[in-house]
């Protein structure tokens, strides 16, 4: 029997990670939709080869080039955040949501309403709307496998065990490119320097996300949705091989790790086969190679972004979604070489200081406040550039 399977955000790094390991299983699976931005030429292509009931673009004035690049197939295209959502809720047995950043979460949600499997990639719809979404997930009886490498490695380690015996989580970090950079290094480093990471390759949000050490901030909030044992619990640890994708220490104070060479198609694969297990063409872990395995705390002074995600997730309410809203503005701001690296986390926290409005109750008011704290983050970019 074949199994059905969307993928949010099929172009970019985690998306095609995805379709590779579909591609080596190609008759086991039927795909519904695939989805992009504004790459008309990737998604035609990946169209045309998965050949899925629909391919959306979010981008509308990517959609003349797509309908008319897929005209001769029996493909539906369709365009816009509202056509995401009407995909999503066409409900496959398995959705990949990798989309990069909050405009992931109205289609996430819709996938998780359907009740069926949903893989979440998409950390910045959890950080800005954990409660909502972790309530749709309890609501709709969905099963939400976590897709970031951490988070399904704790996932992976709480099969042995139970939540409510766990002593500590320990998030591991690479460290990214700037581990070993001092402040005043790190002031005039480039875009190219940070999105070349030095294990993984992803997508550029995330790689620069890696570079400040807000993508280990991001993780930690969603850990702490995923994986409710209280903040006290959750610890952050550098190990720059990545070899150590996280770790589960247990009352008895055995801990369990997961490892795994650097490829994001392991924990892919482990969303995509669970509960069972499939075989990967991913690198084995080849330890002896590796010789050692090093371990260091993290240097909040040069990384603050760390702290501004914890502070933020212990007072909760908005300020994980304007921590979010900003971050975004703030690395599209560096990439384009408006902002310097170091005044991504500084503007962040001005952002967390000068906007603080009540919790947001509604979908509708976390969406209000994204856009405001987006608008905010905006002037203070302005101001410094
Ligand atoms: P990429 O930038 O490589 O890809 C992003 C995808 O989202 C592309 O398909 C892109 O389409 C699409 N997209 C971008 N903007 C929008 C929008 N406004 N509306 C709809 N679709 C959009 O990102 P990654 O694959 O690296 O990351 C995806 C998510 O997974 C992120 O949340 C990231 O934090 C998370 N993640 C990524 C990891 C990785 O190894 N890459 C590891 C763990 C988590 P288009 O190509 O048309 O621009």
């Amino acid at each position: 029997m074949t199994r059905s399977i969307s993928i949010f955000g099929a172009t970019g790094s985690v998306g095609l990670s995805t379709l590779d390991l579909i591609r080596a299983n190609r008759a086991d699976y039927s795909v519904v939709a695939l989805t992009a931005n504004g790459n008309c030429d990737g998604l035609t292509r990946l169209a045309r080869e998965f050949e899925p009931e629909i391919a959306v673009c979010a981008d509308e004035k990517a959609y003349p080039a797509l309908k008319e690049a897929l005209a001769d197939t029996t493909i539906e295209t369709a365009a816009g955040e509202d056509a995401l959502i009407d995909a999503a809720q066409r409900g496959a047995d398995w959705t990949m949501a990798a989309i990069v950043g909050t405009a992931g979460l109205k289609p996430t949600l819709a996938a998780i309403e359907q009740g069926k499997t949903v893989a979440l990639a998409n950390k910045e719809s959890l950080v800005s709307a954990g409660a909502l979404m972790m309530a749709a997930v309890e609501r709709s009886g969905a099963t939400l496998l976590p897709v970031d490498s951490e988070h399904n490695a704790i996932f992976q380690c709480l099969q042995g065990g139970r939540l409510e015996q766990v002593r500590k989580i320990t998030l591991t970090a690479s460290g990214g490119p700037f581990r070993e950079f001092s402040l005043e290094q790190m002031q005039t480093v480039t875009p190219e320097q940070a999105v070349a990471h030095p294990n993984w390759d992803m997508g550029a949000k995330i790689s620069v996300d890696s570079a400040t050490m807000m993508n280990k901030g991001l993780e930690f909030i969603e850990a702490h949705h995923l994986f409710p044992v209280g903040l006290d619990k959750l610890d952050i640890l550098v190990h720059p091989q990545s070899v150590i994708h996280s770790m589960v220490e247990y009352a008895d104070r055995s801990t369990l790790a997961q490892l795994g060479s650097p490829d994001m198609k392991i924990p892919i694969a482990s969303t995509l086969a669970w509960p069972e297990r499939v075989k990967t063409d991913c690198q084995p872990l080849d330890l002896a190679t590796i010789g050692q395995l090093t371990f260091e705390a993290p240097d909040e002074k040069r990384f603050p972004a760390i702290r501004l995600a914890r502070d933020a997730a212990a007072a909760g309410g908005a300020r994980p979604a304007i921590l979010n809203a900003a971050n975004e503005i703030a690395v599209a701001a560096f990439l384009g070489g408006q902002i310097g690296f170091l005044e991504i986390a500084a503007l962040a926290d001005k952002v967390l200081e000068g906007y603080q409005p009540q919790t947001p109750e509604s979908l509708a008011a976390l969406f209000s406040i994204d856009a405001e704290a987006r608008q905010y983050a905006q002037e203070r970019v302005q101001e410094v550039a």
